[in-house]
């Protein structure tokens, strides 16, 4: 595959997968030879391979890691050292993932021709879709889709998420020639940068052309709520700018405005009543139906954590709309795509396609009671446990690791998945989760440790009171737009368990420092959600009542779990717990403000 060009379009492209999933063995080893051929004589995989391009001496000597062992390498190309120290081609720039090590994100190394690899996969999405919904060609797709600002490196490097470096590629740019490809965005609000503005105008553009979308969507489900909510309190301006003809003036972006004056040609007072008719209902259920009439799905991530909003998405589209996840991606390397884009969303399984990596599949046994969760990141996985992706059991699950021709290698990007079928030969994955992550809203990624430390800086905050935080445990609600996490805790006072009317002993700012003091020591990405992106809204403490935990941990042993092994969980999910937990609640307090958000000091901020 080495200098080959991924580029192929419609039925070619189809074509191309279907010629790799046949072959998944022979393609998954040409592109490890490849890769090694390019890259053997890195400072990093010297260390272990000598100079040897073999590909039983990668698999014997090469270790396989987490973010910890290679961010030296990474921060020293960061500080100007050569690219060469992980790939043999200039790494572009270093993509931020949404996982964070140290409080800080995750820097994954890039190279030029990896918008290739992601092309491809995008290639394929409307070759698939067309098979199933035909005819999108003869409309529009009002998909919403956001640009960070971007930083750099002290080297100069731009710092990015991988979506920001895809719309500001040529490769993103160039789809506009395709006609399954008509956006209702224009691109200049899609690279604004201030989200707000972003948000309105692609909003705007998306109700001027109303009868003409039939597929809408964002990328994760969360953005596809917020923006919802975002058209519920802006809804009557937006009617406004189409009645008059004239841009919101606090739309100040020359791009925006100079593509949004494009579409408001001159005042449509019909389309304005016709719009206001419908938001105007008290009930929004079936919005989304009735302000794009001719929408055939909605496009979204709902599986993994995003599974959260598929009631909220149904409710807005009175389940008449299909829900399609139609890629599994990552900033480490573009992954899979879902061949049965119409399937019922707890059944989406995504195809791994062979030739945009190489992946190796550490086993995680092939029960599903969870045990894998408690699995330590640190703990050296034995080399010889890895299993190709050609020889991966059916039902089984599996942590990915992937090897990438931009210089990661055997690297666990930390999602849990299981085999749940095949296309020819190339196994098919449903998104289990991530590893260690307990909560998550939107890109944020909370484990049960990083918890765990916040909320034991929170709770020093009681001690001056001679209260003590018992117990405690955590859920997300999603109720909200935008979602949060919720703490449940159980305090002691003076040694007594404590009820509401003891609870007045403390000021409700107490237990609002308790809010901000777990918000404060979050990750960089949730400090960032909550701040920036408004992804994340503040954060509960719901005190519960005394005795609490006691009865669910009742609660839990009824229901098969084992009293001598009993924890309590430090995050439910569970439908009766949480409504045992929410009916013992005598008091709600919530972050009075943001936590405070830094960016990375190593990393320079560009505008
Ligand atoms: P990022 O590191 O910000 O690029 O986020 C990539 C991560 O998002 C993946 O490793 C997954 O954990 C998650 N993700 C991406 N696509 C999907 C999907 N289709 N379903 C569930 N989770 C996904």
């Amino acid at each position: 595959m080495d200098g080959k060009r991924l580029e192929y379009k419609g039925k070619e492209a189809l074509k191309e997968l279907e010629k790799s999933t046949v072959k998944v063995g022979e393609v998954q080893e040409g592109i490890l030879k490849d890769i090694l051929k390019r890259n053997a004589a890195t400072e990093y995989l010297n260390q272990f391979m000598k100079g040897s391009t073999d590909i039983s001496t990668f698999k014997l000597l090469v270790p396989v890691i987490t973010y910890s062992s290679i961010c030296p390498f990474i921060q020293r190309i960061a500080n100007g050292e050569d690219s060469s120290l992980l790939s043999s081609h200039p790494i572009t720039e270093m993509l931020c993932s949404s996982g964070t090590s140290a409080g800080e994100p995750k820097l994954t190394p890039s190279i030029a021709e990896d918008l290739d690899r992601r092309t491809f996969l995008y290639n394929l999405i409307m070759p698939i879709m067309n098979q199933y919904v035909p005819g999108l060609d003869e409309g529009k797709a009002m998909y919403l889709y956001f640009t960070k600002p971007e930083r750099s490196t002290p080297s100069g490097l731009p710092v990015r998420p991988v979506l920001t470096s895809y719309y500001k590629s040529k490769h993103f740019k160039c789809r506009s020639r395709d006609p399954f490809n008509d956006f209702t965005s224009p691109d200049q609000t899609i690279l604004c940068t201030d989200s707000r503005q972003s948000m309105y105008c692609q909003l705007l553009a998306g109700l001027l052309n109303r009868h003409h979308v039939l597929r809408l969507g964002a990328v994760f489900a969360s953005a596809l709520l917020r923006a919802i909510n975002f058209l519920e309190r802006n809804w009557v301006n937006l009617c406004n700018d189409i009645r008059s003809g004239h841009l919101d003036p606090s739309i100040t972006d020359p791009g925006c405005r100079s593509a949004m004056l494009d579409l408001l040609k001159s005042p449509n007072p019909v389309l304005a009543d016709e719009i206001e008719a419908i938001c105007s209902n008290k009930s929004w259920k079936g919005i989304l139906g009735q302000l794009w009439p001719r929408a055939k799905y909605i496009e979204a991530v709902v599986t993994g954590t995003m599974a959260q909003y598929i009631p909220t998405l149904e409710f807005y589209s009175a389940g008449k709309l299909p829900m399609v996840c139609t890629m599994y991606a990552s900033s480490e390397c573009y992954l899979g795509v879902n061949l049965k884009p119409l399937c019922d969303p707890a059944d989406v399984a995504y195809t791994i396609l062979p030739n945009l990596g190489y992946f190796e599949f550490i086993p995680l046994g092939n029960n599903n009671n969870g045990s894998f969760l408690a699995d330590d990141e640190n703990e050296e996985v034995a080399r010889g446990k890895l299993i190709d992706l050609a020889h991966v059991s059916l039902g089984c699950y599996y942590e990915i690791v992937v090897t990438t021709f931009a210089g990661l290698y055997r690297y666990r990007i930390g999602d849990v998945l299981q085999v749940t079928g095949f296309h020819n030969k190339a196994p098919q994955f449903r998104f289990v989760c991530r590893r260690n992550v307990v909560l998550s809203i939107d890109t944020d990624k909370t484990s049960e440790e990083d918890l765990h430390k916040s909320v034991t800086m929170a709770k020093k905050l009681l001690e001056p009171y001679e209260a003590l935080l018992v117990e405690y445990t955590s859920c997300t609600d999603t109720s909200t737009i935008p979602g949060h996490y919720v703490l449940f805790w159980e305090i002691v006072s003076h040694g007594q368990s404590s009820a509401m009317n003891e609870l007045t002993q403390f000021e409700t700012h107490v237990l609002e420092d308790c809010c901000m003091a777990v918000e404060e020591s979050l990750d960089y990405v949730y400090r960032r959600c909550r701040t920036l992106d408004r992804s994340v809204g503040p954060l509960e403490i719901r005190v519960v009542e005394p005795g609490t935990f006691e009865s669910l941990m009742d609660f839990c042993i009824s229901q098969g779990g084992s009293i001598n092994q009993y924890k309590t969980p430090r995050c439910i999910k569970c439908i009766s717990a949480l409504n045992l937990l929410n009916s013992r609640v005598c008091g709600s307090f919530f972050s009075p403000r943001n936590p405070i958000w830094n960016l990375d000091p190593l990393i320079n901020k560009r505008n």
